[in-house]
């Protein structure tokens, strides 16, 4: 159990663990909660630390409109991938694990432009990089 902080100040409980988390994934994130499995990879937790960002500068909405909306769903997870690239991961193993995990219905090669899209943004976005 750590503690990181996302935007200098606002605190995120990171918990490696394989409980809680959809077998599919290797990790979870729960707003100011992540849920990492002991075996993770350092860059999914940036990828994960993203979507706590995303939590809260949603002022916890986020969770509502992400189950709620693919363009949204898309966008937020494009935008915590194009971290995880930049933290090292592979773009193509990304690609795929974007087009084939979030029910978005895209290609791999579409779930590749929205990472680079989202990363193009993350320079003058919020991203703290
Ligand atoms: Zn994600």
């Amino acid at each position: 159990m750590s503690w990181r902080f996302v935007y200098r100040v606002l605190p995120v409980l990171v918990i490696r663990t394989d409980r809680l988390i959809p077998a599919r994934f290797q990790g979870y994130n729960l707003g100011p909660v992540i849920l990492l499995r002991p075996t993770a990879r350092a860059a999914l937790l940036e990828h994960e630390l993203t979507h706590s960002r995303q939590v809260y500068r949603t002022l916890f909405l986020m969770g509502a409109i992400y189950y709620l909306s693919k363009r949204w769903r898309l966008r937020w997870e494009a935008e915590a991938y194009a971290v995880q690239w930049k933290a090292g991961d592979s773009l193509a193993n990304l690609s795929t694990f974007l087009a084939n995990n979030y029910h978005l219905g895209i290609s791999v090669s579409e779930a590749q432009r929205a990472i680079l899209g989202a990363a193009l943004g993350l320079a003058g976005g919020f991203g703290e990089a």
